[in-house]
């Protein structure tokens, strides 16, 4: 594979969990739309994501619930046994009219990515992401789980050694469970202390294969690259794995409505630019994002890292128009946005001192106690 490929679909450009849920927002066609404006998008780099066949969920999750998203997609109903046992149309996982659709092409995407990727390469499925998925039911917006169903179809691709890096501001709790004590897995996630699911707690190392850093609201640009330099970096080398997949969650920006993180997209971006060279593999993945402006802008700018495109300081005015498009509704922060969320792909850098209990924690990761990680950097001196 020469060029890096962009898996996408159309179903996600109307798709609405609902007009008060923080997925009602279009994410993923704002970045096709983007890079297609920008002409970083020709057709021979472009995959329209398969829907997943049944069968192929089930490698990780259980026929019962595959069959219950079904059935509930057809019936546009929920059983109470639907939302006892699945947590099927709850607030934050609500009966929508793609429930299962809509998952299921987003995990075809990143299944198909796993077999693309036999012989090494770099793909880009922003609609895939969702780690919050458990193996019978929905949680934290997520239906299924494309990061694991991502990563087995890597194993079944010949791939043993996967690195897994989460910088959503949310932990991954559906990929920790999927491959606690994996000892061929190393899992490390960056994500917001307290916030929920309130998992991934800094002692938590997965049964030896995790590597978890809760930060402090707030989280800077230099804090993140600190991050990146002293632990991400670091353990993914020493790691030696085959293949890295990346979940590049938008939310902890700061403009994001459901994080208190207080990053740029330039924190992203560097993240993607420093794991590019770290495996034959590369699989990047969407994640959360709930400000439209924010989440289309940060992944049009990780496709752009992923191809090496010089991102202009200035948008085109086809680009422009995209993002002029966009709207948010019921929400404040949407009546008056600042207008370089149409004019420009770059935040302005949010630089800032690197806190302590960062560095702290960093370090007890990379030289303390905490898991087989630690121990090994220090029985090695
Ligand atoms: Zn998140």
């Amino acid at each position: 594979m020469e060029q890096p490929l962009f898996i996408g679909a159309e179903i996600f450009r109307h798709s609405s969990y609902g007009r008060w849920h923080p997925l009602r927002v279009p994410r993923v066609s704002t970045v096709m739309d983007l890079s297609r404006a920008l002409g970083w998008l020709p057709k021979e780099q472009f995959i329209t994501a398969p829907r997943a066949k049944p069968k192929a969920l089930e490698v990780w999750h259980t026929p019962d619930y595959v069959a219950a998203l079904q059935r509930v997609e057809a019936t546009q109903h929920r059983t109470d046994e639907d939302l006892r046992r699945h947590d099927i149309g709850s607030v934050t996982n609500p009966v929508y009219p793609e429930i299962y659709r809509r998952p299921a092409t987003a995990a075809g995407g990143s299944l198909l990515a796993g077999e693309l990727l036999r012989e090494g390469g770099v793909i880009y499925n922003p609609p895939g992401g969702t780690h919050h998925g458990m193996p019978d039911r929905a949680n934290g917006f997520c239906y299924l789980n494309d990061p694991v169903l991502a990563m087995l179809s890597l194993r079944r691709n010949g791939v043993r050694r996967i690195a897994y890096v989460d910088i959503d501001a949310h932990h991954c709790d559906g990929v920790a469970v999927g491959f606690h004590g994996d000892p061929d897995c190393l899992m490390i996630s960056v994500h917001e202390e307290r916030l929920w699911p309130r998992t991934g707690v800094l002692e938590d190392d997965a049964g030896g294969s995790a590597l978890n850093l809760p930060v402090p609201r707030g989280l800077n640009d230099s804090e993140m690259a600190f991050i990146c330099e002293a632990l991400i970096v670091p353990q993914v080398a020493a790691f030696r794995p085959d293949a890295v997949v990346l979940l590049c969650g938008a939310d902890g920006v700061e403009e994001d409505p459901l994080a208190h993180l207080s990053l740029s997209n330039n924190a992203h971006w560097a993240v993607v630019e420093a794991l590019m060279s770290m495996a034959p593999r590369l699989l990047v993945l969407g994640g959360g994002g709930y400000n439209p402006w924010s989440v289309g802008r940060l992944w049009t700018g990780v496709w752009a890292t992923l191809n090496g495109h010089v991102i202009p300081e200035w948008l085109p005015a086809e680009a422009e128009a995209v993002l002029r498009a966009l709207r948010w509704e019921n929400t404040r922060r949407g009546r008056n946005p600042p207008d370089h969320w149409f004019t420009t792909l770059r935040d302005a850098q949010r630089v800032g001192p690197v806190r302590d209990a960062i560095k702290d924690r960093v370090h007890l990761l990379t030289h303390g106690s905490v898991g087989r990680f630690g121990q090994s950097q220090r029985s090695m001196g």
